[in-house]
């Protein structure tokens, strides 16, 4: 019997959190899941959207699973996600984006897997408000340092890259090729704007690379990378980013494959492990019953996976490529437009997963 913690979030995140538990459940894997709510409605009822016994029930169990969770726009708390991801170390965000057969996509064979940075970058949450006092002194601090003119009206968030940041999310993508014999490892950065944070990010991925000759490395500039992945993403495997464009690429490779409900992710550090799907929680669908919960549920399996229970795990894989090959029991997201068939809701797939689950 495992104890996971199970954090269901927003929006949609309680309905497929429910429709990953009936799907995890069918292959006998025994859980007992500590229910532990975080995000909007915790911070409306308690005033802190991330309570310490979240972060405590994660650390006594050491592996967690959970669903989105909504940032305020601009305002309001800080993401939880980017909090937690800190709180707990949680440095290495793995996400595989791979092709379904039947998956309403322009794009076959893509097979990726996106490392992102989580710990650093824009996200490390060191922000200066415009106006206030210690943004002014660190504006006169920059402009008399640097020789450039920031202007006073400015708001100002900081891009910290380390090179012990950078060396072990490298490290991570590096040993991840070679555990799941990865041929390829490609970095991407703007090191040719940002010398001092991306260009170290680039030196220091170099370095690690010369330490796996077995593994082809080689390096892109973002932009390029995301024209390179729209026009030709099969030439790509292992993908290591520092955080920002960790996090757009991801959407964009969740893109390739069908969109973000077949793109799941892990969160994981030397010491714990977060398992979430890669898209957000779509406020304007909580509570029908609409979207997708294979993002989640794929989630799980990496889950699984990452305690040893790979016969489970393989057993949910084959259930969602026979599902979404079938086309039948899926949701509005995966339907194209001409199919005469409906959609069906979030719990109707899970049960369609149940019952394949079952059967093998
Ligand atoms: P989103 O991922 O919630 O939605 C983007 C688009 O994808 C929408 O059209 C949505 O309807 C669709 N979509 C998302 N999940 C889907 C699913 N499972 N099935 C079918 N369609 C799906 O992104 P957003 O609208 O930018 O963000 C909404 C909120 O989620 C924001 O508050 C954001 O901060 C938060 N967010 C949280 C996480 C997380 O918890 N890890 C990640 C991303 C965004």
């Amino acid at each position: 019997m495992y104890t996971i913690t199970l954090i269901p979030g927003d929006g949609i995140g309680p309905e497929i959190s429910k429709a990953m538990i009936k799907v995890v459940e069918a292959t006998g894997v025994q859980v007992r899941w500590e229910m532990q709510n975080a995000g909007e409605e915790v911070y409306l009822k308690e005033g802190n959207p991330l309570p310490e016994k979240v972060l405590e029930s994660i650390k006594k169990n050491k592996i967690a699973i959970k669903g989105p969770i909504t940032t305020p726009v601009g305002t309001g708390f800080r993401s939880v996600n980017v909090t937690l991801r800190q709180a707990l170390d949680l440095y290495a965000c793995v996400r595989p984006c791979k092709s379904f057969k039947g998956a309403r996509t322009k794009y076959e064979n893509v097979d990726l897997v996106i490392v992102r940075e989580n710990t650093e970058d824009l996200y490390a949450g060191i922000e200066f408000k415009k106006g206030e006092q210690e943004t002014l002194d660190l504006i006169d601090f920059i402009n008399s340092k640097s020789g450039k003119k920031i202007r006073e009206d400015s708001g100002i968030s900081i891009k910290p890259i380390s090179v012990f940041g950078t060396e072990r999310i490298v490290k991570f993508a590096f040993e991840y090729a070679r555990k799941n014999g990865r041929k390829k490892v490609t970095a991407v950065h703007k090191a040719n704007i940002m010398k001092y944070s991306d260009g170290l990010f680039l030196e220091v991925a170099r370095d690690i690379a010369s330490r796996y000759p077995y593994i082809e490395f080689e390096d892109k500039i973002v932009d390029n990378m995301c024209m390179q992945l729209v026009q030709k993403p099969e030439l790509y495997d292992v993908l290591v980013l520092p955080n920002l464009y960790g996090d757009i690429i991801s959407d964009l490779a969740a893109g390739l494959i069908g969109g973000l409900g077949l793109a799941p992710g892990a969160n994981i550090g030397d010491e714990y492990a977060v398992f979430e799907p890669t898209h957000g929680s779509a406020p304007k669908y909580k509570g029908l019953n609409k979207v997708n919960p294979f993002a989640i549920i794929l989630s799980a399996v990496m889950m699984l996976r990452h305690i040893g229970e790979f016969n489970a795990a393989t057993k949910i894989e084959r259930a969602i490529s026979e599902i979404i090959e079938e086309g039948k029991f899926v949701t509005y997201d995966m339907k194209s437009p001409d199919d005469p068939n409906p959609p069906v809701g979030t719990q109707e797939v899970a049960e369609a997963l149940t019952i394949k689950v079952k059967s093998y």
